[in-house]
């Protein structure tokens, strides 16, 4: 399961693996982002969310982010927070699992907030490449040479 893409800069060294979707590890981590989420680590907003909405639950799937100032890119666990629509689903406490995927997220929930991530490099608020776009987005580029990257490698999981 999930995708991976590795992307490589023909003029110098730059490479970036992107690997999104769910693996076989995703229901710990997505227990150890929420536990981190709640203890602050990702800032006051999410950390009261959680707290405020016991049913609220935060997409820990991983997107591309890059910034539109310094052409910095990132792979990092979206955060956006999201409440269930109308009665949580049903068919939560028979799965026996307490996580939930990015699918479930857009089918049975409602977005509440989006996660505001920001560059490492320099604070500027990301834009978020959305999957379907990645092998046709015009943004990402070599950070350092700012031409366009070279698809090395690319799997599809189902
Ligand atoms: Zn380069
Ligand atoms: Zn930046």
């Amino acid at each position: 399961m999930g995708t991976k893409y590795v992307f490589k800069c023909f003029k110098c060294k730059y490479q970036i693996d992107i690997s999104l979707g769910v693996c076989f590890l995703f229901p710990m981590l997505y227990k150890e982002i929420v536990e981190k989420a709640k203890h602050g680590d990702f800032g006051g907003r999410i950390k009261e969310f959680l707290n405020t909405f016991p049913e609220g639950k935060i997409d820990a799937e991983t997107a591309l982010y890059i910034c539109q100032g310094c052409g910095n890119m990132e792979v990092l666990p979206e955060l956006s927070m999201y409440l269930p629509k109308g009665e949580a689903p049903k068919r939560f406490p028979f799965k026996g699992e307490s996580y939930v995927t990015h699918r479930d997220l857009e089918r049975d929930y409602a977005l509440f907030e989006v996660y505001p991530h920001k560059c490492s490099k320099c604070q500027r608020i990301y834009t978020l490449i959305p999957r379907e776009k990645i092998l046709s987005s015009k943004l990402i580029k070599c950070p350092q040479c700012k031409v366009a990257l070279e698809l090395i490698e690319f799997e599809r999981g189902d």
